[in-house]
């Protein structure tokens, strides 16, 4: 039943309600309180950070590094590095503290100790206790307030399953350990019991994605089912008890998987009934309403009352970085003001549901509480099916005085080690010091008027008008308040130029869309009906027959034909050969931007058939479904960035004096073969044969023999989107034969080339000979793999290197040119890293690449297993085998294979090996990890791992590879954001999707005119 009241009624009494609020939390405190607090350190380093947003930032960076440090002589140095930075505005008395020599002197010691003891105290204040026995203190104490709690276990990231299973055994142990203690309490009827029923005394609170490490919206039946069995347990043995579970929410990514999980679950037989759980609503999500509206209906079809917290949410700030960075809409609103109106939307909601859903208002703001206190007021709502909530340390004084209104309030009480507690307590920190924050204005002593005034809405977070826009425009006007409190760059590109400033990648697809997922599936069922026909070469705009035809198979399952190739013959690459020679002149004069036209419309034909080009690239190379997306992602933006760089390049430039003009302006090679590699079968065919053709060359593409079926695809949207006959040509042949063929011929003016370094240098040593009749010096651009390593110091925050290592060293098992191989360990933490490097690998799943549950997918034929089960045979005599997986029998798989104390010079850990295969060394400290990295004859990708500013400075320096990433993986990288390539042995050329990488492609000239006749010439600026 939906009772209808003027919304008038609920502000009027929302403001009145408030003010008696807002009072109670603001009572003076007495002066010895005041003094006191005045103090204390941790209190000076909030009020600090609320007035200093420089500070802010590198004060909170320094708490989440801190419970890495082991010494104080470490904690001295990083405040030191963290608070010194120049962004920082240092008050006096911490400027002076900071003040020391070295950090083991005595004033470095005195600093560590203060600040340290400073942030434990901070911590100590939003977590309830480090062990059992310090909560059940805490609860006892609150209890005597009369207020009631839920219980959050705080824990590292689960990444693998030992982890996910220990969570669980965790939690069972505190319910029996809380109801135990629970028996001795003394009964409060305010908590404890309703008009109706009794309310458990202890209620938990859990996170889904705790449950399963490997838990991913993709995989939506094998994380449900994983995590619902772990689940059933834990409510099974909750009822046994007598205690509660209420489900927190996390991240977006997870909130329309988690629900529809814990729909399914509680419409089981053994749950149905079930009263006594809850779920969390998160108010800022634009989704929220509708979700709240479906949870409504789907409540009444199950028959049982359900709890609601809503709470505004946790996670703005990563939501909004996230958005930003993918390019998605942003799921959250952008002003505050949205997610409070939004809050009440939902509480109003709710409340006029509450036969069907009892809410659990989770809020420290007074107004939010208030306008719920209205409602239920006006509503007359028992107590059973309204409950006040708040987080451990934040709200005390407004728990207090609803305690003293007579409502039910529920303390959230998160407790475990700080270790694992510091993201808990970051987000705390975040929460509480931020401008828009209720409890920083409410501090701030800002008007009660403004402090309780209904929230407006700005027009930016109208209706769903955001969410659909694209990120671009609306994310815009989110960054725009929060910019400076986020620290969120403003896309400065620097000296790189006006297209690469306007340029916006294209997005990958974001499977946390349950329709995407359809839509992906869809796109495997139609391709499959399409395996096994012929692709046959394009020449001067003709599919020719080939004498000779191979099958390029499913390397997850060999017996699968993915398609049939025609592989052209010596003849048919000369004739080739003679068609872009005759094409050159026509498509040489096409002006640019025809060009550029051609390599648009391609992006948008990928575009429109990326669930498609994505299904291939997995049935035919065994990639991943999320990553095969990713390099649909790649080639468009390929497509659409070479585009604008050829506009960009032919404006050339003009430098005219006075009688004399000067015109630098760019002209095409000629003719470019392409030869493409197998492992990025799309991206890189894509970004070498458009950057030759939007140049002005004309260009034979020889994929890999491999991948020959997805460059036939290329082939077919260059066609359709406009490509002459003889511009582009479609070579499929034998390396050794055509392939060398093409890169001896005369008329050849340059090779793109990407594959393994012996063919490399192969390609470079037989282009530099001058042919007969041969006019010109060939260039090559070779890109020819690396030996990446990643470095993890002992500041490192290890739930995310481990997971970058595991993602970098393991992603499309091991087969990217960027894949990390090494990992570069420093020793105080080298075997707690080992360790749970060898438990999180062995948490993956290993499979065939479709299936959406596997996270490493087969390798890309029988020679290459064969040659990484050699490797593995040397690594094994050579080092210790900390992990090898097994791997199914059919498909040519390679399980994943981690040795450890492996020695820098080791063949395992000098030698490319392109497999799932993975060597860690152990360094005594920095300096030797930064020595035994760039002791490799290759120079392409590396990372570190770290949280000590004067390591990360050190490695941007020293660390020889062309694309380094800090504190993420070292695969992926984005056009124009991260233009990719390497030097040494990695290869020769500028960067791919990079601003000199057309620059190749062309030749310069410079027209140098005297416009001078006879003395005279015109003067500008003179008559
Ligand atoms: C009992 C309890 C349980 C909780 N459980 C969860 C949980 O499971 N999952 C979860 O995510 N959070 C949870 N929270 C945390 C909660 O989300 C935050 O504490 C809450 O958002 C703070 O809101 P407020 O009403 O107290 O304060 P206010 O100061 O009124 O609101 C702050 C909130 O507004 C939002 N906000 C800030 N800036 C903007 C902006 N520019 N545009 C739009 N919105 C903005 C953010 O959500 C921010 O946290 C829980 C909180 C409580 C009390």
């Amino acid at each position: 039943m939906v009772l209808q009241v003027e919304k008038r009624t609920y502000e009027a009494k929302t403001q009145e309600i408030a003010k008696q609020l807002l009072a109670a939390t603001r009572e003076n405190r007495s002066f010895f309180t005041q003094m006191r607090d005045q103090m204390r350190w941790d209190d000076k380093l909030l009020a600090w950070a609320m007035g200093n947003p420089g500070l802010r930032v590198q004060l909170f960076r320094f708490i989440d590094c801190l419970p890495a440090l082991r010494s104080k002589p470490e904690i001295a140095a990083h405040l030191q590095e963290y608070l010194t930075d120049e962004s920082v505005e240092l008050p006096a008395a911490l400027k002076g503290m900071l003040n020391f020599a070295s950090p083991d002197s005595m004033p470095g010691q005195v600093a560590a100790t203060t600040v340290a003891t400073a942030v434990e105290a901070l911590a100590h204040k939003y977590i309830a206790g480090e062990n059992v026995k310090q909560v059940l203190k805490t609860i006892e104490r609150l209890r005597k307030d009369k207020m009631t709690f839920t219980l959050d276990l705080l824990g590292e990231a689960v990444i693998t399953e030992a982890e996910a299973q220990s969570y669980l055994d965790r939690y069972l142990e505190l319910m029996a350990q809380l109801v135990e203690a629970a028996k001795t309490w003394t009964p409060i009827a305010a908590i404890d019991k309703t008009e109706t029923e009794d309310v458990s005394r202890v209620q938990v609170s859990v996170k889904l994605t705790a449950f399963y490490s490997q838990f991913d919206p993709l995989d939506a039946q094998g994380s449900e089912e994983r995590v619902s069995s772990r689940i059933r347990i834990l409510l099974r043995r909750a009822q046994e008890l007598g205690a509660a579970v209420h489900f927190d929410m996390e991240q977006y990514a997870y909130k329309d998987l988690t629900l529809s999980i814990l729909k399914q679950l509680l419409m089981e037989d053994e749950f149905r009934d079930r009263t006594d759980v809850g779920i969390t609503i998160q108010a800022y999500l634009r989704d929220s309403e509708q979700d709240v509206r479906d949870l409504i209906a789907w409540v009444k079809q199950r028959g049982y009352p359900l709890t609601v917290r809503l709470v505004k949410g946790a996670y703005w700030d990563q939501e909004t970085i996230k958005a930003v960075q993918k390019d998605w809409p942003q799921p959250v609103f952008n002003d505050k003001a949205a997610t409070d109106a939004n809050f009440e939307t939902i509480t109003e909601l709710l409340l006029e549901n509450h036969e069907y859903l009892y809410s659990a208002i989770g809020s420290h703001n007074v107004r939010s509480q208030a306008h719920a206190i209205a409602i239920a007021e006006t509503l007359n709502i028992p107590h059973r099916r309204f409950e006040m909530q708040v987080l451990y340390g934040m709200g005390d004084k407004l728990a207090k005085a609803l305690v003293e209104k007579g409502y039910r309030v529920r303390v959230y009480c998160p407790y475990g080690e700080l270790l694992p507690g510091m993201a808990y307590l970051i987000r705390r920190l975040l929460e509480n010091t931020a401008n828009s924050s209720f409890l920083r204005q409410s501090l701030e002593e800002r008007p009660v008027e403004e402090l309780l005034a209904p929230p407006v809405v700005g027009e930016g977070d109208l209706g769903e008008q955001g969410k659909q826009g694209k990120q671009g425009e609306q994310g815009k006007q989110g960054e725009q308040g929060k910019q400076g409190e986020l620290g969120v760059p403003s896309g400065d590109k620097g000296a790189q130029g006006e297209s690469s400033l306007s340029f916006s990648n294209a997005a990958d697809t974001d499977y946390a869309d349950m329709d995407e997922i359809k839509h992906s599936q869809q796109a495997f069922q139609s391709v499959r009906q399409q395996l096994g026909k012929t692709y046959l070469p394009l020449i001067n705009g003709e599919y020719q027959a080939t004498q000779e035809k191979i099958d390029s198979v499913n390397p997850s399952d060999e017996s699968e034909v993915i398609g049939r190739v025609g592989l052209i013959s010596v003849e048919q690459a000369e004739q080739a050969m003679q068609a872009a020679k005759a094409a050159f002149p026509n498509w040489r004069r096409t002006p640019v931007t025809e060009r550029a036209q051609v390599l648009r419309k391609a992006a948008e034909l990928m575009e429109q058939r990326r669930a498609e080009l994505a299904s291939w690239m997995v049935l035919e190379v065994g990639k991943a479904v999320r990553e095969a997306d990713s390099e649909v992602t790649e080639a468009i933006d390929f497509c659409r960035y070479y585009a604008s760089e050829m506009e960009r390049l032919d404006q050339g430039y003009n430098y005219d004096l006075a009688g004399e003009t000067n015109r630098y302006r760019y002209q095409p090679r000629g003719i470019v073969v392409v030869i493409s590699p197998w492992n990025f079968p799309l991206a890189i065919a894509t970004g070498m044969a458009v950057a030759a053709l939007v140049s002005g060359n004309c260009t034979l593409l020889k994929p890999a023999e491999t991948s020959c079926v997805i460059a036939a695809k290329l082939t077919e949207i260059l066609v359709e989107a406009g490509i002459p006959k003889g511009v582009f040509q479609y070579v499929p042949g034998r390396g050794s034969k055509v392939g060398a063929y093409l890169v001896k011929h005369p008329d050849v003016h340059l090779i793109a080339f990407t594959g393994s370094q012996e063919v490399g240098c192969r390609i470079y040593a037989d282009a530099a000979i001058l042919q007969p009749g041969q006019k010109h010096l060939k260039r090559v651009i070779a890109e020819m793999g690396g030996k990446n390593a990643l470095i993890v110091d002992e500041s490192a925050d290890l739930d995310q290197a481990v997971v970058g290592v595991v993602q970098s060293a393991f992603g499309y098992s091991g087969q990217k040119c960027s894949a990390c191989s090494r990992v570069i360990v420093l020793e105080p933490i080298y075997d707690a890293f080992v360790q749970r490097l060898v438990e999180a690998t062995r948490s993956l799943n290993i499979g065939a690449a479709e299936s959406p549950s596997t996270q490493v997918g087969p390798v890309i034929d029988a020679n290459a297993r064969d040659r990484i089960r050699e490797y593995i045979e040397k690594g094994r005599s050579e080092s210790t085998v900390a992990l090898e997986m097994p791997a199914p029998n059919t498909g040519y798989f390679i399980g994943p294979v981690i040795f450890s104390e492996v020695s820098p010079t080791a063949t395992i850990a000098q030698e490319e090996i392109f497999g799932p295969v993975v060597a860690v060394l152990r360094v005594k400290d920095f300096t030797e990890a930064i020595a035994v990295a760039n002791n490799t004859n290759y120079a392409l990708t590396g990372g570190l791992y770290s949280r000590t500013p004067s390591h990360i400075q050190v490695a941007q320096e020293q660390f020889e590879v062309g694309n380094l990433y800090i504190n993420r993986n070292i695969t992926g990288a984005i056009v124009s954001r991260q233009p990719f390539g390497g030097f040494k042995l990695s290869g020769v050329g500028s960067k791919a999707g990079g601003p000199d990488y057309l620059l190749q492609f062309l030749e310069p000239r410079t027209v140098t005119e005297n416009i001078q006749r006879q003395g005279f010439a015109p003067i500008e600026g003179v008559d």
